[in-house]
């Protein structure tokens, strides 16, 4: 097994809630290495490429409008099988099937908005990765 690295967001809401800490102290007590961190407000362009996949879904719009209103936190992250190893600690999408003992089904809860806000984001697949590593740290892409 070789070292991967994943692209982590703390989202708005994450950030708002002051839950940075308590989510970065759950991947480091995991053992994963945090290898990059910035916070900013994402722009509209980095947006549109972190979430090109689901352009044309119904909640395409709100998803960039709660991602763009407020800073997020993007870090990289790295460790043996990091890609399926921090979705599993950030649990399923919906906070309300999220397990407890994740990230989403411990401090996450559904809201009656039209997109669900779950506090983090973790690349899908290596493809993924790469390619979501390269927008939000070029120089390490
Ligand atoms: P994940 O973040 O778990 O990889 P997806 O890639 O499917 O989930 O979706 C990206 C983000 O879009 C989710 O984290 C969530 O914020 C939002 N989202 C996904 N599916 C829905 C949905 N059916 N309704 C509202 N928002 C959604
Ligand atoms: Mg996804």
């Amino acid at each position: 097994m070789t070292a991967q690295r994943t692209l982590v967001l703390l989202k708005p809401d994450a950030v708002q809630r002051g839950l940075r800490g308590e989510i970065i102290r759950r991947i480091e007590a995991k053992g994963y290495d945090i290898v990059a961190l910035a916070q900013r407000t994402a722009t509209a362009e980095e947006l549109a490429a972190h979430y090109a996949e689901h352009e044309g879904k119904p909640f395409y719009p709100g998803l960039v409008e709660y991602m763009g209103a407020a800073p997020l936190v993007a870090l990289v992250v790295e460790g043996v099988e990091v890609i399926a190893g921090f979705r599993s600690l950030a649990g399923a999408t919906n906070p309300t099937a999220a397990a407890p003992g994740t990230i989403r089904g411990d401090l996450a809860r559904e809201q009656d908005l039209p997109v669900i806000q779950n506090l983090v984001h973790g690349s899908d697949s290596e493809e993924s990765a790469a390619r979501e590593i390269g927008i939000w740290f070029p120089e390490l892409g």
